[in-house]
């Protein structure tokens, strides 16, 4: 029986890894969990998993879950506290990191001190803090990838050395506004951009998909995972069947394929480096017909040269660009600036940031906060 710890239980990963918990009641157990503010949906999922330990984020909303769980034993805590007590209970082997944003980062780094293992869907943390992360790491726990393209290299890697990857060709959909002119693009809205053509996720990494920074940070994280001398390429495959490829150094392509269904990928970080009999609906490839390829539009989708522009320069520029890429998304989402100043308002708080080292946890939480607030800045000027 594995014992696991979830991280926001409550979101779109969340609730798919507590469905591949439920299909498999023999192999793990839910030890501890947290949620943001999601209270009603946080108490259904704690009478069905029965953690004996849980948090909620938001400390407002504490009172009203020990009234929704009064009766229930289990120990309820709130806070960034409550969250990093979830990720280091001494009763799990392995974390799920389904939390969105750096907010994952502490508790994720608090993980890996207490000697646990690290399913990571939180891709923020390995962006703003990867070195640090994979440091703490290397000495003693496992990060397993849980983003559907990273989980997919891993998988064609099959335990191949790294230095046999030619390059890695990571592959995305191109988001509801692939086919979109430029022109068009200035004026979309929330609703359209909220409407991600194959996968269900939570408001942040479906505005992150239109945007096309979700590819960028998913380079970054690749880069952190996968090796930071590593090519990686970037192709546009809408149909988001092939979940990303390697071509090894005799020009051999492996490829993961299956439906866009992140219980998958979460299944295989629950397992690895085994595997189990899920029954997920299969892939068709007759009724598939095609898979298709087209280069990205850099042009238009600006955002990923940021992100690969900010790995490059290192040190805290890509806590940085998150940090800038969390408010702008989030100030787009709230209807405060257009679709296109998504972009500009990354560009504008990297181009004003003086990069300094990253040693500390701290380090990265100054810069975030610096970003953070240059970013609303020139949100408020702007508007
Ligand atoms: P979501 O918004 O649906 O869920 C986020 C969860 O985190 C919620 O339970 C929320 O309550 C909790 N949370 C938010 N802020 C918190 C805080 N400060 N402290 C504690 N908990 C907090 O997001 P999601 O779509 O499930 O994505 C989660 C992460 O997984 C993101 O980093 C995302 O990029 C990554 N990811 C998601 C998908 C997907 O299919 N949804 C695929 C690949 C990667
Ligand atoms: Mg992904």
């Amino acid at each position: 029986m594995k014992m696991i710890s979830l991280l926001g239980s409550t979101g779109s990963i969340g609730v798919n890894a507590l469905d591949v918990v439920r299909r498999n009641p023999d192999r793990f157990a839910v030890a501890a969990m947290t949620a943001g503010s999601n209270v009603e949906l946080f108490a259904q999922q704690v009478k069905e998993f029965k953690p004996s330990l849980i948090s909620v984020f938001n400390s407002s909303k504490l009172e009203e879950l020990k009234e929704l769980l009064k009766g229930e034993d289990v120990e309820i805590l709130t806070g960034e506290e409550g969250t990093v007590n979830v990720a280091t209970h001494s009763d799990i082997s392995l974390v799920v990191s389904a939390i969105v944003g750096s907010a994952g980062l502490a508790p994720s780094m608090a993980a890996i001190k207490s000697g646990k293992d690290l399913a990571i869907a939180n891709k923020e943390t390995l962006v703003v803090a990867g070195e640090l992360v994979l440091r703490e790491a290397k000495r003693k726990v496992n990060i397993i990838p849980i983003d559907s393209e990273h989980s997919a290299i891993l998988q064609a890697l099959n335990g191949e050395k790294e230095e046999r990857i030619k390059k890695i060709i990571l592959t995305g959909s191109g988001g509801p506004f692939r086919t979109f002119t430029k022109e068009k693009m200035e004026n979309v809205t929330v609703k359209e951009a909220l409407n991600h053509p194959n996968w269900s996720m939570g408001a942040k990494i479906t505005i992150d998909s239109a945007t096309m920074m979700n590819k960028g940070l998913e380079w970054i994280e690749a880069k952190w995972l996968f090796g930071l001398d590593t090519c990686i390429e970037i192709i546009v495959h809408p149909q988001s069947i092939i979940h990303s490829m390697i071509e090894f150094v005799d020009t051999s392509i492996m490829a993961q394929l299956g439906m866009p269904d992140m219980r998958v990928p979460i299944a295989y970080a629950l397992t690895y480096p085994d595997r189990i009999e899920c029954d997920f609906p299969s892939l068709d490839l007759a009724e598939m017909k095609q898979l298709t390829f087209e280069e990205p539009d850099y042009e238009k989708f600006p955002c990923i040269k940021l992100a690969q522009e900010a790995l490059e320069t290192g040190q805290t520029m890509p806590a940085v660009l998150n940090a800038a890429n969390e408010v702008a998304v989030q100030a787009f989402l709230d209807e405060a600036i257009p679709f296109k100043d998504i972009a500009e308002t990354i560009r504008t708080t990297m181009h004003n940031h003086k990069c300094h080292a990253i040693d500390s946890l701290e380090d990265v939480q100054i810069a975030d906060q610096w970003a953070r607030e240059e970013a609303k800045k020139r949100i408020t000027v702007a508007h």
